[in-house]
Formats: C-alpha cells, sequence, structure tokens
C-alpha cells in the first residue's frame, strides 16, 4: 500500500496524471453518448454508432494508459515498442468489441458477467501488453504477484460492472460505470508498482523504440479525437432530449382530447397523465407522475398484459374507492424512448346499464314486479333445494276474473292502473320474502317460501281472494274484479317445477269453474279431470271429422193456435260408445278451445239446409256462443251459410243469451246491427237469468225474448213467478217483441202462459227435441191433426 502511494505522489508527474483522468472522462462521455445514439439509431447507422462507441472507449483506455505511463518518471531514458503499443491498442478494442457484442440486447447476468469479465481480460492486457513495451536505459523486471492479484481482482470487477449495467434498478446501473473504472485504476497503479527498473547504461534503448517526445502527438491527436466525439455526442444526446420534449409535448395535447384515461409510463412509472385520468382517478396531474402505475391498478400486472387486447381490472382512486375500468396496453417509442401508454376505459355506466336492462328483462314493466322469466328462475331455484316437506314451498296462481271488462270499458291506462293496485295489494298480504309476480295479461303468480305447508297457503289464499274481493277506486269510480286463486303445494302436490305450475293451474281452473272470486287447492283428481278432459277434446276432433253429430229439432207453437211457427236447432254428439251426449257436456269444453267456431258453423248449415224442406211459414232458430259472437266475420258467415242453404234470411232466427252484451256494449250493437242488416231475426235466450236489464232490450234490436224456463217451473202455483212471467210478457209487447215461454211441461202451465198472451210456447208438453226425420213426421202429424 505504502509503494503505491509512492508511486502515484512521486514517481508520477501530477500535471499529467490529470491530463489522463481528464481524457478518460472525455472518452467514457464520448464512447456512451455515441453508444446511446447508437441505441436509438436502426439498421446500418445503428451498426456504425455503435462501432464508433467500441472503438472511442478502446482508445479513451488507451489514451488514459498512456499519458499515465508519460506521467511515469523512472528517472531515466524511456521509450515504447511501437508492435506491441499498437497491439495493446487492438487489444482493448478487441475484448469491448467481443465483450459489448456478447451483452448486447441480452439479460442474462451470467453472459454479461462473461462480457465484463473479457472487456477486463482485454483492459489488462492493454496495462500488460503496454507496459511491456515501455523501454528503459537498463533492467525491467515484475512483481508477479502483484501483477496476478491486480488481474484477479480487477476480472470481476469488469464483470460485475457489466452486470449492474444491464440491471432494471437505476441506481445500480449508475454504479456500474465507477466500478469499471475503480478496476482499471487498480491495474494502472498496480501495473506501474509492480515494475522494477534497474539502470544500466550497458542496456541501450533499442533503435525502434519511440521517444515519449514523439508519441505524445499521436496521444494528443487520439484525445482530441475523442474531445470531437463528446462534442458530437453532446450535439446528438440534445438532439435526442428536445426530440423527446417535442413528441411528449404532442402526445399530451392528444391525450387532453381523448375521453379516455391515458397513462404513458417509464417502466411503471407514470410521466403524463391526461384529464380524463385525473377525473377517473380524482388525483391531479402532480399526485398522478411519478406515482407508479401499481398504485393505480393494484390488481394488474403490467407484464401479463398483452399488448392491444383489452383487460377488465379495478382502478383504485384518490379515495381508496375501487372504479371497474377496461384497461389497454400499447407499446410505444417517445424520442426513441420506448414507453407504455395504458389507456382506462370507465365502465361504470356500461354497467349501470347492463344492470338496467338486466332488472328490466326480469321485471314487468307495469307494476315492477318479478315477470314470468323472473318467476320461472325463482321457482327452479327453490325446486331445486327443496328436499323434504319441512322446507317446502306453494305456489299461487292467480286469474283476475273481471279485469278485460275494465279494461274494455274504463281503457288501457285504467287497466294499468288497476293492475298496479292489485300488486299493491297482493304485496301487502304476503311476507316479505315471499315471491309476488305478474306472468302477463291478468295472470300472477305467488311464490309462498315459509313453511307453513298446506295451512299457510290456504290462509294466504283465502286472504288474497278476500283483498281483491273489495272495491278498487279508478278514476273516482269503484271497481270490482275479483280473482280466483289455485295452490299447489311443493312436494305433496309435485317438486318439478313445471309439475306445480301445472298443478296450481289445475286448482286455478277449478276455482274459476267453480264461481270464480274463490280459491281451490290441488288435488290429484283434479288431474284426472284434466285428462279426461283433453281425451274429450281429441274425441271432439275427431268426432266433428266423422260427423257423429246431429242436430235436434224443437218445435216452437203459437200459444192460442197451437200451430208450429218455428223450431230450435239443438246439437247432439252421438257418440260410438256413450251414446246420445247432450250439448251441456261438450259445449263448454268446444267454447274453450275453439272447436265451437267450425261446430257452430256445422250447426248453422245444417239447420239452414233442413229449413229449407219445411213450410216456408216455420222459422228456424239456431243458438250462438258468445264466442262465435265475439268474431267479426259472423255476419258475413251468416251470410254466405243462407246464400249457400238458399233459405230466406227472415226465416232465420239467431239466440244470444244475456252475458254476450256484458263485456262491451258498443261492440254488441255493433254487431247485433250488422246481423240485423244481414235480414235475420235476433232472439234474447234466457232472458231473467242473468244481468236482465231492461235498457238492453230497449237499445238492441231484438224481435224476440225467450223468458227462461226457470221462472216456468213452479208455474202456475208460485205467485212470484207468475207475476214475473206475466211482467215480462206485457213488456216485450209494449217493445213490439215476440214473446216465447220455454221448458213449459205441463198443461196447466201451458194454460196459463196462453191465458197470459204470451206469443209462443216451447217445452215438453208440446215436445222434446226430435232427430230430423222425428221432427219432419211430427209436422205431418200436427198438419194432419190440424
Ligand atoms: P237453450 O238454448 O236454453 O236450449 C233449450 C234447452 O232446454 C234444450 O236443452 C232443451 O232440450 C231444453 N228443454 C226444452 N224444453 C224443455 C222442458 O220442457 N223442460 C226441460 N227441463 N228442458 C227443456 P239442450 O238441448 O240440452 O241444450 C242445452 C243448451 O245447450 C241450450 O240451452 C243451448 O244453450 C246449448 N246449445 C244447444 N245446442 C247448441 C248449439 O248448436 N250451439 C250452441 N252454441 N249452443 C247450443
Ligand atoms: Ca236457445
Ligand atoms: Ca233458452
Amino acid at each position: 500500500m505504502q509503494a503505491l502511494l509512492t508511486c502515484v505522489t512521486q514517481r508520477h508527474d501530477q500535471q499529467l496524471l490529470l491530463a489522463a483522468a481528464l481524457v478518460c472522462a472525455v472518452g467514457v462521455y464520448a464512447s456512451s453518448a455515441i453508444a446511446s445514439h447508437a441505441a436509438r439509431s436502426e439498421g446500418i447507422a445503428r451498426r456504425q454508432w455503435g462501432l464508433a462507441s467500441i472503438i472511442a472507449s478502446g482508445c479513451t483506455a488507451w489514451a488514459t494508459h498512456m499519458i499515465a505511463l508519460l506521467a511515469f518518471q523512472p528517472g531515466m531514458a524511456s521509450g515504447f515498442e511501437p508492435i506491441l503499443t499498437a497491439i495493446s491498442l487492438l487489444l482493448v478494442i478487441a475484448s469491448i468489441g467481443v465483450g459489448v457484442g456478447l451483452s448486447l440486447g441480452r439479460r442474462g447476468r451470467l453472459r454479461r458477467f462473461a462480457a465484463g469479465v473479457i472487456i477486463g481480460a482485454g483492459i489488462a492486457a492493454l496495462h500488460y501488453v503496454g507496459q511491456a513495451s515501455y523501454r528503459v536505459t537498463g533492467h525491467v523486471s515484475w512483481d508477479m504477484s502483484l501483477v496476478t492479484t491486480s488481474v484477479l481482482i480487477s476480472l470481476p470487477m469488469s464483470g460485475l460492472a457489466l452486470v449492474l449495467s444491464g440491471e432494471r434498478n437505476r441506481a445500480l446501473r449508475r454504479a456500474a460505470v465507477p466500478l469499471l473504472l475503480g478496476s482499471i485504476v487498480i491495474l494502472h497503479l498496480a501495473g506501474m508498482t509492480a515494475v522494477r527498473l534497474v539502470y544500466d547504461p550497458l542496456v541501450p534503448l533499442p533503435a525502434s523504440v519511440i521517444a515519449p517526445a514523439s508519441i505524445a502527438p499521436i496521444i494528443a491527436a487520439v484525445s482530441l479525437g475523442l474531445l470531437l466525439l463528446a462534442f458530437i455526442g453532446l450535439r446528438m444526446t440534445l438532439n435526442a432530449r428536445a426530440q423527446l420534449r417535442r413528441d411528449q409535448g404532442r402526445l399530451r395535447e392528444l391525450a387532453s382530447l381523448a375521453l379516455e384515461g391515458l397513462a404513458v409510463c417509464d417502466g411503471d412509472v407514470i410521466n403524463t397523465a391526461n384529464r380524463s385520468l385525473e377525473q377517473l382517478a380524482g388525483m391531479t396531474q402532480a399526485e398522478l407522475i411519478g406515482a407508479s402505475l401499481i398504485r393505480l391498478l393494484p390488481g394488474l400486472v403490467l407484464a401479463d398484459l398483452p399488448e392491444q387486447e383489452e383487460r377488465d381490472a379495478e382502478l383504485i382512486d384518490a379515495r381508496g374507492q375501487g372504479v371497474p375500468v377496461r384497461v389497454l396496453r400499447k407499446a410505444i417509442t417517445l424520442g426513441h424512448k420506448h414507453q407504455t401508454v395504458i389507456a382506462f376505459r370507465d365502465q361504470r355506466e356500461r354497467l349501470r346499464s347492463e344492470a338496467r336492462l338486466r332488472k328490466l328483462a326480469f321485471t314487468d314493466g307495469i307494476t315492477g314486479l318479478p315477470n314470468r322469466a323472473r318467476f320461472g328462475d325463482l321457482l327452479a331455484h327453490h325446486a331445486a333445494a327443496l328436499r323434504e316437506q319441512a322446507n317446502g314451498f306453494a305456489v299461487l296462481m292467480l286469474d283476475l276474473d273481471r279485469f278485460k271488462f275494465v279494461n274494455d270499458t274504463l281503457g288501457h291506462g285504467m287497466g294499468d292502473e288497476l293492475l298496479r293496485k292489485v300488486a299493491a295489494r297482493l304485496s301487502s298480504v304476503v311476507a316479505q320474502e315471499d315471491v309476488v309476480a305478474r306472468l302477463g295479461g291478468d295472470e300472477f303468480a305467488i311464490l309462498l317460501l315459509d313453511a307453513g305447508g298446506e295451512a299457510r297457503a290456504r290462509d294466504v289464499a283465502a286472504r288474497i281472494v278476500e283483498a281483491i274481493d273489495r272495491a278498487f277506486l279508478l278514476d273516482g269510480q269503484l271497481v270490482h274484479v275479483g280473482v280466483s286463486v289455485g295452490v299447489a303445494v311443493a312436494f305433496q302436490d309435485g317438486r318439478r317445477p313445471d309439475e306445480l305450475l301445472r298443478n296450481a293451474d289445475l286448482a286455478l281452473y277449478k276455482a274459476k269453474a267453480e264461481g270464480k272470486a274463490t280459491f281451490r287447492m290441488f288435488e290429484p283428481a283434479l288431474a284426472e279431470r284434466m285428462r279426461a278432459r283433453s281425451q274429450l277434446e281429441a274425441d271432439m276432433r275427431r268426432a266433428l271429422d266423422a260427423g257423429e253429430f246431429e242436430v235436434h229439432y224443437q218445435p216452437l207453437v203459437e200459444s192460442q193456435t197451437g200451430a208450429v211457427t218455428a223450431a230450435e236447432a239443438l246439437v247432439r254428439w252421438r257418440h260410438p260408445e256413450q251414446g246420445l251426449i247432450a250439448p251441456a257436456d261438450f259445449i263448454p269444453l268446444a267454447e274453450e278451445t275453439g272447436l265451437i267456431m267450425p261446430l257452430g258453423a256445422w250447426v248453422l248449415r245444417t239447420a239452414c239446409r233442413h229449413a229449407t224442406a219445411w213450410s216456408s211459414t216455420i222459422k228456424v232458430a239456431v243458438n250462438l256462443s258468445p264466442v262465435q259472437f265475439r268474431d267479426d266475420r259472423l255476419p258475413d258467415m251468416v251470410a254466405s251459410i243462407l246464400e249457400a242453404t238458399g233459405l230466406a234470411p227472415d226465416r232465420l232466427e239467431l239466440e244470444i243469451t244475456e252475458g254476450v252484451m256484458l263485456d262491451d256494449e258498443a261492440r254488441t250493437l255493433a254487431m247485433l246491427t250488422r246481423l240485423k242488416d244481414v235480414g235475420v231475426g235476433l232472439a234474447m235466450d234466457d232472458f231473467g237469468t242473468g244481468y236482465s236489464s231492461l235498457s238492453y232490450l230497449r237499445r238492441f234490436p231484438f224481435s224476440k225474448i225467450k223468458i227462461d224456463r226457470s221462472f216456468i217451473r213452479l208455474l202456475p202455483e208460485d205467485p212470484e213467478s207468475a207475476a214475473i212471467v206475466r211482467a215480462i210478457i206485457t213488456m216485450g209487447a209494449c217493445l213490439g217483441m215476440t214473446t216465447t215461454v220455454e221448458g213449459v211441461e205441463t198443461a196447466e202451465q201451458y194454460a196459463f202462459v196462453a191465458a197470459e198472451h204470451c206469443g209462443q210456447v216451447q217445452g215438453y208438453h208440446v215436445s222434446r227435441p226430435l232427430p230430423y226425420a222425428d221432427f219432419v213426421d211430427f209436422l205431418t202429424d200436427t198438419k194432419l191433426a190440424a
């Protein structure tokens, strides 16, 4: 150590040492600036500038070394052996070239270490080969242990320096250059200390050596060259910086226009952020710049994010709140620098509208209740969880009884309002966790979730019927609707959703059939009856094709003369196994299934055809179902049948029950008028049974009233029935209508109504309904009798 110090302070020219340090610094700057430029360039330029940088760094090491050697004052004549001097320069350039080539673009630490060792070896060679070229007047000997030690220390140092140069951490990278320089200084000083010069005038300087005075200009020229290169490097660095600033400025301008949040990052440090990102993160520009991207997107590993591929992520804003975003990464080059742009797209609005849509898809727009789809999901969910009776649930199917009437008479707005009120009442009857849904139209469904079993289902159903039975106040008007409810209890009445729904539906059907405004529990017999019904329906379709239906005729006679004036057509089904079936057993089902349309048309056609064979003084009466009456094409159908059969329109009488008049008065009047215009007679059937109203009779163009047979049954004894029949006959006469009394079974009844001057009599007393052939015989017989 002492020897080392003495060597530096006493045996060296201090000014030249300073010059060596200066040339070294300038050379290191020049080579690194040019190397950076090479890194920013592409193609041939990149290779050329890379080569220049390698040569410059070799020259730096060489020139520094040579100046330091010049600074050495051996105290005797000295000189440089030219070939070895040139070799030392070539060796260092070559080793640096190989070392750089080895470490370029590769992140492997071992590889970089090897490159560093090669460069170190080149520098060591520079020193010792260079020093070997140093000749004096006398003997040169070496302290080999010092030489070996210096090489052993410096090689790992330069290896480590290159490892550090490739590290991500900036502080580590910074440590690379001093470490490399340190290794060089050690080599140089150790080399100078290890050499021992012994003056011997007998050993003259070889003639070929170059005197220090002659080599100095060469070294100076090389140093000047390095200085020039340093200037060029400086210019290029400044240019690159200016370019970077310009690019960044332009990018910032663009980014400020973007609606999406944008951040430009160097590694994972944000160096530019736009307004949208400030708003998104709730942070200021100052807070964002310099922040780590991990701070904003803790859940995202940038390296895992493929370029140009959007990813869902959560941005943590200034208040620590998560904001759903989609992020997109793109690598860009800014002023030759590789940077990353991260785009943030705010997903809150999209997620909100998606949630809104989802809600819309699962709720009923009018009542806000869950809709059919949602109800199905919930039912499926609970059915899947159903294990035992204890956690059972019940399904209630509801159907409003007179909703259509309200909708038609008060308008759709009021209809909607009514649905909302119904929904509110239903919700108030059930518990919070139960589900009330609107399936569509006037159909509702309820899922009773608590395990009260059948008892609770019964109780709730009863309370629902009661709640909906109370009048609703709509636009200042009291409206009565009523609801029918069918109940199926999970486990006992089925376990699968479809089974439960079907069974609740069957119970509902029964509730409706048995008087409405009531509820029915499902029972297995219902399913059996249902099966029988669908059997009947299939049977009926077949029967229609097979011609199993026939029309019977019941005569209507003039009460005073007993002459047959008309016949009522009554349909029968001659079933191959069950014999003759009465209309009461199949008409309701035909009406429900729509089969009444072809059946009714067939009856009408048959009756008209038969009637053409009778005396033209005898009319034919045909019953119309409300279902037929609702069809707008009815008058045209009647007209075309009349035309096809050739029956005079005034010989046909259509019987309509009061029921059809309830739905929609305006439509009823229009339909009746159109029928009347066809030229047929219209009879009001079963008068007195329904909501008979005098006003109907006055307003509608009926030509006949048929008094229902329930008023005749107790005649002539019952005074009340007698009074009613008398009143209706009088009223009919006043309105200019014929009155027919139905169901006259006895001679006394006949005598009574004849005495009251009713127009016509119909009943078993005159004749039962007869098959066509028998009726024709009946006509002949009465004629003969007359
Ligand atoms: P409705 O229109 O009131 O027909 C009269 C019913 O009273 C007939 O029953 C008839 O047999 C019965 N009847 C007649 N005289 C007496 C009597 O003295 N005593 C008693 N107890 N009953 C008597 P039917 O033929 O069983 O028809 C029942 C109902 O079926 C009819 O009642 C009518 O509403 C309907 N209907 C019959 N044929 C047709 C049809 O072709 N189309 C439509 N839509 N309905 C029909
Ligand atoms: Ca009738
Ligand atoms: Ca009748």
